[in-house]
């Protein structure tokens, strides 16, 4: 009995030792970026027509987050470009996979939206050099792998400002007669997209907006910030030069919060990120004001500064942990896509051979022709990755789509601390809502931008929900 009891205390005893004396887990960050600048004379996509790219005004970059908190490893990406396709990122994440081990789920991937810079997939008439693709892959695992090797102890903490007089919904209803033909054909739109400054027949916006910026930031133990991860629900700003590759407003944003928050120029350099939220229907025109007329890129800088000045004022107040538990978790979900008819197919090449200047489409009509010819081409279905990571009580719902953002407010409300990164891992095109399917706009034009089933935003958001209930909320 005696010699039982002691054998029951040695095998306890280690385990409680075990808890009382275990190392508290060291909470790592690490950042670095990577310079994926397109060459000159490359392709720029964004538009309906193709871009020749002339000069670089600022450089598109690779920026990159690594964090580890002991047990779990996850790599934040953000690539300065229009929408990045899915083979692009699934190379870079087998080769991160093969030098680091981090696996593809542990690993968030999103384009920022810049709509000027070197094309890395094919949209409208702009098409992507494939040796470009390769080098791009490289240079994501590259840059990911440095920001591995710069782990260091950190401090981390998160926060959340808002910037609402930048954020328009840009779909609005109109008065009598101010809805044009769509390209494809009929009038059943009941919005319009974009339908210009000081247009009299706007009538008001079709959705909300959501104004908020959410961030995460590290830092050293002596205060010198690591490396900050923001997100603004908002598609881009523009207004560049013409010809200039830059990374609009999300370079400009990287650029000064470090002025904001004193990041110094040591190395490893500071990294300022912000992610694109759900920002499907969200632009930067003020429609119903007078907005101002500014020089090249006087637009994109008030725009980051703004944004860079709410985050420096939320970043002064930071309550700094020590430790941060990390979580990812990666789905598939298989959606339809809305496929032409056979008829749709042969007008569409008889609207196609109606250019003057084949095989560049010139309208509208001829160019949403040639959509629907290669959309024909595409297979019934596709695979589409959603990922929810988990740093504290951060969590971000990456989706390989261009969010609108009542979805993006739906998850805050059920979900709080839930930020929607959008084109992230993958690009399937626009993800209006059926209600916003039902209103028509551009955003539900049928081309290789905007071709899921209608009921793809219903199908992605009940995974997403499961995935976010598993990961625990309001845990941190
Ligand atoms: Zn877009």
């Amino acid at each position: 009995m005696k010699s039982l009891r002691r054998l029951c205390l040695i095998l306890l005893l280690p385990l409680t030792l075990h808890a009382d004396d275990a190392p508290k887990p060291v909470f790592l960050a690490g950042a670095a970026t990577g310079d994926v600048t397109a060459p000159l004379g490359s392709s720029m996509n964004g538009g309906f027509q193709d871009r020749e790219a002339t000069h670089v005004h600022d450089p598109q970059l690779v920026r990159c987050l690594a964090l580890d908190d002991g047990s779990s490893r996850i790599a934040l990406v953000l690539v300065d470009s229009c929408v990045i396709g899915r083979d692009i990122f699934d190379e870079a994440k087998a080769m991160i996979e093969k030098t680091t081990g981090l696996p593809a789920s542990h690993l968030l991937m999103s384009a920022t939206h810049s709509h000027s810079c070197g094309t890395m997939q094919a949209v409208g008439q702009s098409d992507s050099d494939p040796l470009y693709q390769r080098f791009v892959a490289r240079r994501i695992a590259d840059t990911v792998r440095c920001a591995t090797q710069n782990l260091e102890p950190a401090q981390v903490a998160w926060g959340v400002g808002s910037v609402p007089q930048h954020v328009f919904n840009r779909r609005y209803e109109m008065k009598e007669g101010g809805i044009p033909q769509t390209p494809l054909g009929g009038t059943t739109d009941r919005v319009r997209t974009n339908p210009g400054v000081g247009n009299p027949l706007v009538e008001r916006p079709a959705g909300p907006t959501d104004p908020e910026v959410p961030f995460l930031a590290v830092r050293r133990a002596d205060g010198s910030p690591i490396a900050l991860y923001a997100n603004y629900a908002l598609h881009y700003v523009g207004g560049n030069g013409p010809g200039h590759i830059s990374a609009d407003y999300f370079g400009s944003f990287a650029r000064q919060i470090a002025d904001r928050i004193g990041a110094g120029g040591g190395l490893p350099a500071f990294v300022g990120m912000i992610s694109n939220g759900a920002s499907g229907d969200i632009n930067n025109v003020d429609v119903l004001g007078n907005p101002e007329r500014l020089p090249p890129y006087g637009q994109i800088e008030r725009v980051a500064g703004d944004v860079a000045d709410e985050v420096a004022r939320i970043y002064a107040g930071l309550d700094w942990q020590d430790f941060a538990p990390l979580a990812a978790a990666h789905h598939e979900v298989v959606l339809r896509i809305r496929k032409p008819t056979a008829e749709e197919v042969e007008n569409a090449r008889k609207t196609m051979a109606e250019s003057a200047t084949a095989p560049r489409m010139e309208t509208l009509e001829q160019v949403y022709a040639r959509e629907t010819v290669l959309l024909a081409e595409f297979p019934n279905e596709v695979s589409a990755p959603v990922q929810v990571v988990k740093i504290g009580a951060v969590r971000l719902a990456a989706m390989p789509v261009e969010v609108f953002v009542e979805i993006g407010l739906e998850f805050k409300e059920k979900h709080p601390g839930t930020t929607v990164v959008s084109l992230a891992n993958a690009y399937h095109g626009y993800l209006p809502t059926p209600r916003h399917h039902a209103l028509g706009g551009y955003e539900t034009w049928r081309a290789r931008s905007s071709y899921l089933e209608v009921d793809a935003s219903t199908k992605l958001v009940e995974v997403l929900d499961k995935m976010l209930a598993q990961v625990g909320i309001g845990e941190n």
